[in-house]
């Protein structure tokens, strides 16, 4: 699993966090999120997964490929 976010697109609900803290965070100024782990483990996927479809600006994105 690869991931990337679309910052510009945030809309700073944290919704993220909650789901998937080992993952994402929130930038203290701004509220926007973090990637922490671009590659997270699979014991993580799960979470990932449901942070993708809870994040309602639809900003996270599993890249297709290896990884
Ligand atoms: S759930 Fe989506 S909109 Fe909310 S902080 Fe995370 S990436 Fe941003």
């Amino acid at each position: 699993m690869r991931l990337s976010t679309d910052r510009a697109r945030c809309c700073s609900s944290g919704m993220c966090v909650i789901t998937a803290p080992e993952v994402f965070d929130q930038d203290d100024e701004d509220g926007r999120v973090l990637l922490l782990d671009p590659t997270p483990s699979p014991a993580l996927h799960e979470a990932v997964r449901q942070a993708i479809e809870v994040c309602p600006c639809g900003v996270i994105t599993e890249e297709i490929g290896p990884g």
